[in-house]
């Protein structure tokens, strides 16, 4: 029986256990890298993440040494509460060394049951790959055959996902849902249904990476989407065929909200107010030499670590002459991954142009609750 789930998606015997704690916002999203063998014309990547070796936790941006990054990506972890990690790309295999140390990492820090699951294409996996994944303690692994070949050339991916099937967790199958489709994805479903434990059925997104190709496609945006960015047949595709279906608004819509807002609550400051979207309303002090502005959130992300050292000193320099002018050292809040001061709104009102004559911008922010507070909006004063 098909069923409409409290997430915007449909089932028809339960969720997957990797799918569970992703609708409570509960895991944590580590992209290994956007590296990846296929060129799918529908790939959602952007074009800061496609073809790049660069590894993100949630939204924030992990250094290239892995150390690090593990240091970094548990803290996102902890900062969100999450309970499990879903590992994606890019093909995480083409770095295994990286994802096979991050696994250890995360068990090994939150223990057994910190549930992770991985995103894999069949071409990439071995016997070898698969016994270091075992080891590393992975849960689940959700396969994406390509669906773009004629499902009777595959023999070869479906080997694969046979040979993942051998190991103790959870395999399935997730994958976009082109429109008009359902022969071919019935025939996947008939080759495999032995080997997998479900079938999650995506609706196929659009992003700016893929939009000229899908122009071209003539697929068109469903205009009956609230969220404006999933193709007209898709979702109707999917329900014909459905045994499991993930949809895109349950990806977007509850994942990164409900986990965007247990961060916020775990970021908020005194002088913070949440409001009923999970956005942090702030009093901001931003420094003349860095404040939000055209490619702010590019810049940000990759501010070198001479930069950043110089922004430190300018914002430690401007904490003495703001105290000079009256205001008291527990009314702000240095906040060194954006270079600013976080304050109330009295002091951003009673000092306004004090803080004008040391060349400071006091401004009223809306932002999301993620690593680099992205500006939804501003208004400096
Ligand atoms: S397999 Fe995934 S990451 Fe690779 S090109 Fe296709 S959609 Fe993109």
């Amino acid at each position: 029986m098909i069923k409409k789930t409290p997430y915007l998606s449909y089932c028809s015997k339960g969720i997957c256990e990797g799918c569970k704690l992703c609708v409570q916002g509960k895991k944590l999203v580590l992209f290994v890298n956007g590296l990846c063998s296929r060129d799918c014309f529908y790939c959602p990547l952007s074009e800061k993440r496609k073809n790049k070796k660069i590894s993100w936790a949630n939204e924030r941006k992990l250094s290239d040494n892995t150390t690090i990054a593990i240091k970094e990506a548990i803290e996102e972890a902890k900062i969100t509460n999450a309970l499990g990690m879903g590992i994606t790309g890019g093909d995480p295999l083409f770095d295994e060394e990286k994802t096979i140390t991050f696994i250890q990492a995360f068990k090994k820090e939150f223990g057994k049951s910190f549930h992770t699951h991985i995103y894999l294409i069949p071409e990439t996996v071995n016997e070898k790959n698969l016994t270091r994944l075992f080891k590393a303690r992975l849960d689940e692994i959700r396969f994406h055959p390509n669906i773009l070949k004629d499902i009777d050339s595959l023999k070869n991916e479906i080997n694969k996902i046979k040979l993942a099937s051998k190991f103790n967790w959870d395999v399935g199958i997730e994958i976009p849902t082109l429109p008009k489709s359902e022969r071919n994805i019935f025939k996947l479903i008939d080759k495999t249904h032995k080997y997998i434990s479900f079938i999650n059925l995506n609706e196929l997104e659009v992003s700016d990476t893929n939009l000229d190709l899908f122009s071209k496609m003539n697929y068109k945006i469903d205009e009956n989407d609230f969220s404006g960015y999933i193709i007209k047949g898709s979702k109707e595709t999917a329900l014909n065929i459905l045994k499991y279906f993930c949809s895109a608004q349950t990806k977007n819509l509850f994942q990164y909200k409900k986990r965007l807002i247990i961060r916020a609550k775990n970021i908020k400051t005194v002088f913070d107010k949440l409001n009923k979207y999970g956005d942090l309303e702030r009093n901001i002090i931003y420094l003349n030499e860095f404040y939000p502005g055209f490619g702010y959130e590019n810049k940000i992300e990759n501010l070198s670590s001479k930069e950043k050292t110089k922004l430190s000193k300018l914002l430690e320099q401007n904490k003495k002459y703001l105290l000079k002018t009256g205001i008291k050292e527990k009314e702000l809040i240095l906040d060194g991954i954006n270079f600013r001061f976080i304050t109330s709104r009295k002091v951003i009102e009673s000092f306004h142009d004090k803080l004008k004559n040391l060349k400071l911008k006091p401004a009223l922010v809306t932002e999301l609750p993620t690593y680099y507070s992205l500006p939804l909006d501003i208004e400096f004063l």
